[in-house]
């Protein structure tokens, strides 16, 4: 086996991210990913192959915190989970950053400011081709560049929920989206603007994910290797644990092991810390990094709630994830706790609803899926839940995954909701038609809808409280680092992905830096009026 400059195992939003800015350096980099390319092909747009059959999520079965199986909406594909996002790449708000007082604790401080994150946002934003608008969010932070395309137009069901809300004295703004898509030069648009978007693979690779646009480029250069197929099962370190010396894999059931002088973790958070507690040895017997008994804990996943609002007009909107509204962000008028972020999400379809029988008869009995799904207009809202050490990841003896979590912050949770059915009746919807969709969670139990999972190996100043150092490096291991979403100290109210990209690309500097190559030159993407 050949020895590589740098191993980075799973190539998601994290790793992705990070071999595409380590890639015009000419170090060695080699990827392992687990799973294989994402197969192009009619299913990809397909509904029912997709929420239905689930054709896209793992087979994996992990259990709770009782010991109950089910399968987790994981993806293991080249690009991870961002084969399957709905690319809303927001940035955390500044205030994220720093320490928030919530109704059920403190959202701790992360371990750098927000301005040290910022140049890596604008980078990621550039990276991701995100299309926005600055200036419409009040709570938006603060910008050292225009978002480097224009925002996506809402459609006109959209266009007027958005004038419905800023008539009621909200601030409803155009979300950030990474789809390739030109408005003005349809011809040459790499999207098609189509409505399997959120939750489905992109057929014609036009969705800004990290295949497409980190992933493929990267392997363009011959100092860039992949194996997919590749799992990694344990890492392996010198006597005295100070070092990785190799990482074992399993490819179609052989083992076989790589080194690197530099080994980055980035298999999703639930996955890196099973890799990490899975490679247990005499120098670290709880687990690699595992000194401080932190692997593993402060799982958080997002206080989510998809729902399905039925307007009293058809909508027939195509591309519905346009709008976001954060005006209950950091609290409502009768609270002073952060309530969350809301936003639309893909348009359901009646193909969706299959399997979710309650909801026809809780919406109106005497519609049809088809009549319910041409009035849906859907919202997914999002509340932080906080960081607590018993919501964690652990192993089963035969090596599963068993993830106890208990929620936190129920009541902004169900506030956030009674704050969107009480605007209903002024957004020409039916007020007392709000319900719940399982689109995304699928399963009866709520930990499967893992899609927002982090916070497993988090970074922070003191290691006797987290995993990471500053710069994603273990404090105890002086080359390992992790860079998917594992390391988030807090996980915010908007969607995790740009945050995980921001930070892969500054990760990536300092990896730059200590291998004495020189940074990628900064190109700023020309805006497309
Ligand atoms: C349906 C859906 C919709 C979403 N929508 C949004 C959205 O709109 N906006 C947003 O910001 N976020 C969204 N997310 C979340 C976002 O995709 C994730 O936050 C992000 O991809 C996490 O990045 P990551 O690097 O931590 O993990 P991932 O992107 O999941 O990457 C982990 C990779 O590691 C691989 N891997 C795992 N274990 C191993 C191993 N042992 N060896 C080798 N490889 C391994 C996996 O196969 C995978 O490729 C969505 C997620 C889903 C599922
Ligand atoms: S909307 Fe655009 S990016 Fe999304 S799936 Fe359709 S073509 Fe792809």
């Amino acid at each position: 086996m050949s020895h590589y400059d740098v191993i980075v195992i799973g190539s998601g939003a994290g790793g992705g991210t990070l071999v595409r800015h380590l890639a015009p350096s000419g170090k060695r980099v080699l990827l392992l990913e687990r799973g294989d390319w994402l197969a192009r092909e009619p299913q990809n747009w397909q509904a029912h192959d997709v929420f239905v059959d689930n054709r896209y999520i793992s087979a994996d079965t992990w259990y709770d915190g009782d010991g109950k199986p089910f399968q987790p909406q994981v993806h293991y594909f080249v690009g991870g989970a961002t084969k399957l996002y709905g690319a809303a790449l927001y940035r955390l708000r500044a205030e994220d950053f720093g320490d928030l007082r919530h109704h059920d604790g403190i959202s701790p401080a992360w371990p750098i400011a927000y301005e040290q994150m910022e140049p890596y946002y604008t980078l990621a934003e550039q990276l991701y081709e995100v299309h926005g608008a600055r200036g419409e969010d009040p709570t938006e932070p603060p910008s050292s560049a225009p978002y480097p395309f224009p925002a996506v137009s809402h459609e006109p069901r959209i266009q007027q929920l958005a004038d419905d809300l800023a008539a009621a004295g909200l601030h409803p703004f155009h979300a950030p989206c990474g789809v390739r898509l030109r408005e003005d030069d349809m011809p040459h648009s790499h999207c098609v603007r189509c409505a399997t978007c959120d939750g489905f693979p992109c057929l014609v690779h036009a969705k800004s994910d990290a295949e497409v646009l980190c992933v493929r480029p990267a392997l363009e250069r011959s100092n860039v290797t992949m194996l997919t197929n590749a799992e990694a099962v344990r890492l392996e370190t010198s006597p005295d644990g100070r070092e990785v010396t190799g990482v074992v894999v399993d490819r179609g059931g052989e083992r076989e092991t790589h080194t690197g002088d530099v080994v980055v973790v980035s298999c999703g958070a639930a996955n890196s810390a099973r890799l990490l507690l899975a490679s247990a040895s005499d120098a670290h017997p709880a687990g690699l990094a595992n000194g401080s008994d932190q692997v593993g804990r402060n799982y958080m996943f997002h206080n989510s709630q998809a729902v399905l609002a039925l307007s009293k007009e058809e909508n027939p909107t195509v591309f519905q994830k346009t709008l976001g509204l954060n005006d209950f962000y950091f609290g409502s008028r009768d609270f002073d706790f952060p309530l969350g972020n809301i936003q639309m999400v893909g348009k359901s379809s009646a193909d969706m609803y299959r399997g979710e029988k309650p909801l026809q008869t809780r919406l109106a009995p005497q519609r049809t899926l088809d009549d319910v799904a041409r009035h849906a207009v859907d919202f997914w809202l999002s509340t932080e839940d906080l960081p607590n050490p018993g919501n964690r990841v652990t192993l089963r003896d035969d090596g599963a995954i068993q993830l106890s979590y208990t929620p936190s912050n129920e009541e902004p949770k169900k506030r956030l909701l009674h704050q969107l059915k009480s605007m209903l009746g002024h957004l020409g919807m039916h007020h007392d038609h709000l319900v719940p969709r399982h689109a995304y969670l699928k399963n009866e139990i709520p930990v499967a809808g893992c899609a927002h999972q982090a916070g497993t190996c988090r970074f922070g100043t003191d290691p006797a409280t987290s995993v990471l150092n500053s710069d994603c490096r273990a404090h105890e291991v002086d080359n390992l680092y992790v860079v998917d979403t594992s390391f988030f100290p807090s996980i915010g109210a908007v969607n995790p992905a740009l945050t995980a990209m921001a930070n892969a690309l500054r990760v990536g500097d300092h990896l730059l830096d200590r291998m004495g190559a020189s940074r990628p030159e900064r190109t700023v993407v020309q805006r497309v009026a």
